[in-house]
């Protein structure tokens, strides 16, 4: 395993390689005001920076300071958003002109608390504001800088994740220079954007490439870690006979004591639709079973989802099947067993066409 870089080493490195290569002509970068800075910030998240450069143009044209973007209605903001596509932003950026006008005489926030508060202003956003503005220290962590400590300091773990985050903001914090820090800011951006880009990183031509731990390793594809993709969830299927008799009302039987709707009464439940059939046979003594099958719908457990599909079997001459372990269940006067929710829906259902009504094409299954 390769040893990270010291932290100290990063900043001589990634601001001499910015004196050479970085970006120094970017429309925000002239008069960088923390205004013009600030919507340049909102823009730019999500979106890159060709794209952004036209709508950064017509913006900064119509809403040149804080105060003609507070006043206007935000309809007219939306529209010169429009095509840019994260509407909230545009929504928080009117929120927060509105807000530095009423609580900050027109002027952007001197204090990083006060400009974290305003709407849309998260913590990597405010440092990136006053630092590129005002050239003052404070550490950012977007998603370009994310990759670049994730790789260079050999960071495990999904940076969703509050432990890894944690780690990646210290990892920020210690590299950020003292002096600089609007110089150093705009580089490691850049580094991220231009070289060591998510897929095919030009690690010949990074400055930070003699300490990169991932590059030592040969693991700039599995840094940062992905996002976990969430356990695929268990799906089984039951068949449940839905035995219906001249007056509407339905069998139930009692669920076994543990397991599934352990003790409640329910529809008979099989595997498969022939073991429905021959249960028909000899419980209930029809010769020819005629099951009809309606639509199947999902029930969702904590764990798994179980889909169950009905088979409906209607009785032409009245059945047993009385005692222990089954009851004739009619919805208009029900008896007073437990029925599971979800089963107790279901019932509801069924239980409305009786013999004489035309089979129910869509019936209303209960929700998951
Ligand atoms: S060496 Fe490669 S992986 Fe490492 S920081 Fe530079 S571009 Fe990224």
């Amino acid at each position: 395993m390769s040893a990270p870089p010291a932290a100290a080493a990063v900043a001589p490195a990634l601001l001499a390689w910015f004196a050479r290569h970085g970006r120094k002509d970017l429309p925000w970068q002239r008069d960088p005001t923390p205004y013009r800075v600030w919507v340049s910030e909102i823009m730019l998240q999500q979106t890159q920076v060709a794209t952004v450069i036209p709508y950064y143009g017509r913006f900064m044209a119509r809403f040149p300071d804080v105060a003609r973007l507070a006043a206007a209605p935000v309809d007219e903001v939306l529209h010169l958003w429009s095509g840019l596509g994260y509407y909230a932003r545009a929504r928080n950026l009117h929120r927060a002109a509105q807000a530095i006008v009423a609580d900050w005489g027109g002027e952007f926030p001197r204090d990083f608390e006060a400009a974290h508060a305003l709407p849309g202003i998260g913590r990597s956003t405010a440092g990136a504001i006053l630092a590129l503005s005002r050239g003052e220290r404070h550490a950012i962590l977007d998603g370009n800088v994310k990759r670049v400590l994730a790789r260079c300091f050999g960071v495990e773990g999904w940076p969703g994740l509050p432990a890894v985050q944690a780690r990646l903001w210290e990892l920020a914090e210690a590299c950020t220079p003292q002096q600089e820090a609007a110089a150093y800011t705009q580089a490691i951006m850049d580094l991220g954007a231009t070289l060591c880009t998510r897929s095919r990183p030009a690690c010949a031509l990074c400055p930070l490439a003699s300490g990169c731990v991932a590059r030592a390793e040969g693991r700039q594809a599995a840094l940062p870690a992905p996002r976990p993709r969430p356990r695929e969830r268990r799906r089984e299927r039951a068949h449940v006979l839905v035995v219906l008799r001249e007056d509407a009302s339905v069998l139930l039987e009692q669920r076994p004591a543990t397991g599934l709707w352990g003790g409640l009464w329910g529809l008979p439940q099989f595997e498969t639709e022939s073991d429905a059939r021959v249960w028909s046979r000899e419980r209930l003594g029809v010769s020819e079973p005629r099951l009809e099958p309606w639509p199947p719908f999902t029930h969702s457990f904590t764990h798994f989802d179980l889909e169950l599909v009905p088979l409906a079997l209607r009785l032409e001459a009245p059945a047993a099947m009385e005692g222990a372990g089954y009851v004739w269940y009619n919805s208009r006067a029900p008896a007073r067993v437990g029925l599971a929710a979800p089963v107790a829906k279901l019932i509801q259902a069924i239980a409305v066409p009786a013999l004489d009504e035309t089979s129910p094409e869509e019936p209303r299954w209960p929700g998951p």
